[in-house]
């Protein structure tokens, strides 16, 4: 198949449901990782497709949702820096802290811009030698070798008044923290085909042997979903704990070895807090000492600083898959896309986000 279109036709579509339907013999819990399979299972109510032994699980894979607050705060006391240009994708302007949020520094007189790329944030800093130019790095495995190349070239460059604001996170370690977890229902994955796109899928042959899970490689597109829901319980049901790649056009199991060289060369891992789950050991990414003079957390003295969640915002439970949005008491009345009180409704790619979209009443 060549056109995304063939991805949702429905004829396919329905065939797959009914493999899925005559497969199962059991009930099964099974999670989607990315906040983007979310979004597609929740738009094209592909969760009303399946029998009623299986429980979809909405997972912890939406960069925005899981970037703890204590980072929003840290980016919002940059931002309001006079010399400073805050750099950032736009979805984390809207993301709320403590009592406010960055395009509220923006609307204060701070120079907080929206940009497509790290690149964007680097061209600026080179036009503007007098400012300190900040790029706000969130995402999993799949926005860190942007970041890496933006370093590296800002290295090559001798550009010195280019920082990153680094809060990036790894899936795999999020996979183990949720299976170890002891109210833990999950079953079987559907890891990010993109997330293994960059990264291959190596790293999860071991969590699917040590916790007796199938870890299914997964797309993004209807077919590709009701498929890797089919080989999970295809497994599930034979007893068969394996990895294996539904999204075949796009992953290898090396995945991208230019990506990983840049990612490695600049990153290390590390200790990393996650909205909703708290820290998790060597759960993200961090400049390694070489490139540490572009760690902008350094360069303005607010690694230290610390704050707590909403107690209100459920988001925690969500991401982990133990609650639904429907189950916060604020859902679609206190809390909205357009007054988010939590991360996982600012995102589009956010579980409440999806739900206020298609699925409110
Ligand atoms: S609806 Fe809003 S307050 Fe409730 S869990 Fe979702 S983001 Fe948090």
């Amino acid at each position: 198949m060549k056109y995304i279109d063939e991805y949702r036709d429905a004829d396919p579509v329905q065939r797959i449901a009914q493999a899925i339907r005559r497969s199962v013999q059991n009930p099964w819990n099974i999670m989607e990782v990315c906040g983007g399979q979310t979004h597609s299972i929740v738009r094209f109510a592909l969760d009303t497709l399946l029998p009623s032994e299986i429980t979809l699980v909405h997972g912890p894979g939406c960069p925005v949702c899981v970037t703890p607050v204590e980072c929003i705060e840290k980016a919002i006391e940059i931002a309001s820096v006079q010399e400073v240009i805050f750099c950032s994708f736009g979805d984390m302007l809207r993301v709320p802290g403590i009592s406010n949020d960055l395009l509220s520094v923006k609307a204060s007189g701070g120079d907080v811009r929206m940009v497509y790329s790290p690149l964007d944030a680097l061209r600026i800093a080179a036009e503007n030698p007098g400012r300190e130019v900040v790029f706000f790095a969130v995402g999993f495995e799949t926005t860190a070798p942007a970041n890496a190349m933006a370093v590296l070239q800002a290295h090559r460059q001798g550009i010195g008044n280019f920082t990153l604001l680094v809060s990036h996170v790894l899936v795999p370690p999020a996979m183990e923290a949720i299976l170890s977890a002891e109210e833990n229902t999950v079953q079987g994955f559907l890891a990010a085909g993109h997330v293994c796109t960059v990264m291959g899928y190596e790293e999860y042959e071991p969590i699917a042997r040590k916790h007796r899970v199938p870890v299914v490689v997964t797309g993004f597109e209807p077919l590709d979903i009701l498929q890797g829901i089919h080989m999970c319980v295809r497994q599930l049901e034979e007893g068969r704990f394996e990895v294996e790649n539904q999204y075949t056009r796009s992953v290898r199991r090396e995945g991208n070895p230019h990506a990983r060289n840049a990612i490695e060369e600049v990153f290390r891992i590390v200790d990393r807090k996650w909205r909703g789950f708290g820290a998790i050991p060597r759960s993200g990414l961090g400049l390694r000492e070489k490139y540490s003079s572009y760690d902008a957390e350094d360069r303005f003295g607010v690694a230290r600083l610390e704050a707590e969640e909403d107690s209100e915002c459920i988001s925690g439970s969500i991401l982990q898959g133990t609650r639904k949005p429907h189950a916060c008491p604020a859902f679609g009345t206190r809390c909205t896309p357009e007054h988010p009180l939590g991360a996982t409704m600012v995102s589009s790619e956010g579980t409440c986000a999806a739900y206020y979209r298609y699925r409110r009443a």
